[in-house]
């Protein structure tokens, strides 16, 4: 799907609305929902064309979808890309652009602070198929410019990262990986289509957990690839086609749903959790918070220049270590213990004996992962009331 470029240049939150939207002949307001595995033919010969790709017309929801369709047009005119394909979950999205783009012989090089799926991908699977791959500092562009020093096939790259929320530079690493011939992938799930623009940076391609912000319910999981429309019909379209790493049309409607409120959503959780930051740096009991809106965040003038707000999560570290980070969760009663994120319900997840726990102790140590920190993901609540909650866990804390 590609943008129409004769559209008004309507702003994000106007975008997120009405971009996309084909309405049927019967004039619905909301987007019709087409729960349909396939679609039938006036003629044979006009199957034959569809198949000869002469016309335009559906044939498969694998292949295509009017509701899914309707989602990649709106994401992709949210992000300013020239096409997008939306994709069964997060995972698949990020699986499919590195898989239909590389092949043996090939060389990868992430960033080592990385979703804990994507990081498997990249040392675990990419591997077994004859690709060579490499994990560098993210911040260290010195350790980017060595490691892209040889050609390479692709960069796969989070900013800000899980769960540390360090940021990288996009720009500068893009330019490095340009020079080694790479094509640039960034996982924009932590900052969301709102908060930062990676195609802008220099990336080539952004793939995004549409389960997290975009549904931002708790409700489907979902995802989504986006990038130059050459790149996404020749190299990743026939893959995801052939491999069936198709979004369901039911999902894409809920994330169309999603999208409707996204810039509200976005907008009121980052303000809660800059609050939220803000009340746990130096409160008796936080060693240190992690938050790139704060001054205090080691790449907070980076953060400025490439985001326009501070991130929906926050991470900190209790002083005490995993006991102390177990009392402080225990006494939450309104923020839930749940490894998921982006949801409109505040939650937080303790990544070193969850999302991280199967990554060694010294990678962990590597990444800043101490067994004090816990990653909060900032929801809708009252902030007085996640203030509260957040003060029943630094008590705790303090009466250990
Ligand atoms: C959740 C997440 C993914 C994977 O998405 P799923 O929808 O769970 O498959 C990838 N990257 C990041 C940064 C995520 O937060």
């Amino acid at each position: 799907m590609s943008n129409d470029s004769t559209a008004p240049a309507y702003r994000p939150a106007t975008r997120l609305l009405h971009a996309g939207l084909e309405r049927t002949p019967f004039g619905e307001t909301s987007e019709a929902m087409f729960l349909t595995s396939g679609f039938v033919y006036d003629d044979a010969q006009q199957a034959e064309a569809t198949f000869l790709g002469d016309v335009t017309h559906y044939q498969y929801s694998r292949f295509g979808n009017p509701t899914v369709a309707a989602l990649e047009s709106r994401l992709a005119d949210l992000e300013g890309a020239e096409a997008c394909i939306a994709t069964s979950t997060g995972m698949g999205a990020v699986s499919s652009a590195l898989l239909s783009h590389v092949k043996a012989g090939d060389r990868v090089v992430a960033s080592r602070a990385l979703f804990g799926s994507c990081h498997w991908i990249v040392a675990n699977l990419l591997p077994r198929y004859g690709v060579e791959t490499a994990f560098v500092d993210g911040g260290d562009l010195e350790a980017w410019q060595a490691a892209l020093s040889r050609p390479t096939a692709a960069v796969l790259l989070e900013s800000p990262s899980n769960p540390m929320l360090d940021i990288l530079d996009i720009s500068a690493i893009a330019e490095l990986a340009h020079r080694a011939g790479a094509l640039v992938v960034v996982d924009n799930v932590f900052a969301t289509p709102l908060l930062q623009k990676p195609l802008e940076l220099g990336a080539d391609v952004v793939v995004y957990s549409c389960t997290k912000h975009i549904d931002g319910q708790g409700r489907v999981l979902g995802g989504a690839v986006l990038g130059r429309k050459d790149w996404i019909a020749n190299t990743l379209q026939p893959f995801t086609r052939n491999t069936g790493n198709a979004l369901s049309p039911f999902n894409a409607w809920v994330m169309l749903k999603g999208l409707e409120t996204l810039a509200l959503r976005v907008g009121a959780m980052t303000g809660n959790a800059a609050a939220v930051a803000d009340h746990l740096a130096g409160a008796e009991g936080i060693a240190r918070v992690f938050y790139p809106g704060r001054p205090d965040h080691p790449q907070h003038e980076l953060a400025r220049r490439q985001m326009s707000g501070g991130s929906t999560l926050v991470a900190f570290e209790v002083s005490g270590g995993k006991a102390a980070a177990f009392a402080f969760m225990n006494a939450l009663r309104l923020i839930a213990i749940s490894n998921n994120l982006g949801d409109a319900r505040s939650m937080v997840t303790h990544p070193a004996t969850t999302t991280h726990m199967k990554i060694s102790a010294e990678e962990r140590a590597r990444l800043g992962i101490t067994d004090g920190v816990i990653r909060f993901s900032v929801g809708l609540e009252d902030i007085m009331d996640l203030k509260d909650d957040l003060d029943r866990g630094l008590a705790a804390v303090r009466a250990r």
